[in-house]
């Protein structure tokens, strides 16, 4: 049985890295679950745009445009959770050389424990 976020307290070594990491995997889930409404949302906002200034865009590249926009969106917070770096060792945490496991519940490098308060290693308690 692993850790819980839910378990840690601000005090805790590590508190402030895992709430930074919680936040950019919200942030990732935010840009993915809205990715398509919001291209649906700015294509039909930019189709009357388009009309009223006359302009030579067609409707389909509204539509391109926007979902290029928010794919960009997607990608850019899905690599910043990639590469986001474990608070013991510094070094990507879900990211090996050329190995990306997303669900890991351990650092790739050091085995550090998803969401572990403090080192285990420097602890009286994991020593005996
Ligand atoms: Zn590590």
């Amino acid at each position: 049985m692993g850790y819980r976020f839910d378990f840690l307290r601000a005090d805790h070594e590590y508190y402030a890295a895992w709430r930074e990491y919680r936040r950019l995997r919200r942030n990732k889930w935010v840009a993915l679950l809205s990715c398509f409404p919001a291209t649906v949302v700015a294509a039909l906002l930019l189709v009357p745009l388009s009309r009223a200034l006359k302009s030579d865009i067609p409707v389909a590249a509204a539509g391109l445009i926007a979902g290029i926009i928010a794919f960009g969106a997607v990608a850019i917070t899905h690599f910043r959770q990639m590469v986001w770096k474990c608070p013991k060792c510094h070094r990507p945490f879900f990211l090996e050389l050329f190995c990306y496991a997303p669900f890991d519940d351990a650092c790739r490098h050091c085995k550090l424990p998803l969401y572990a308060p403090c080192d285990p290693a420097k602890q009286d308690w994991e020593r005996a």
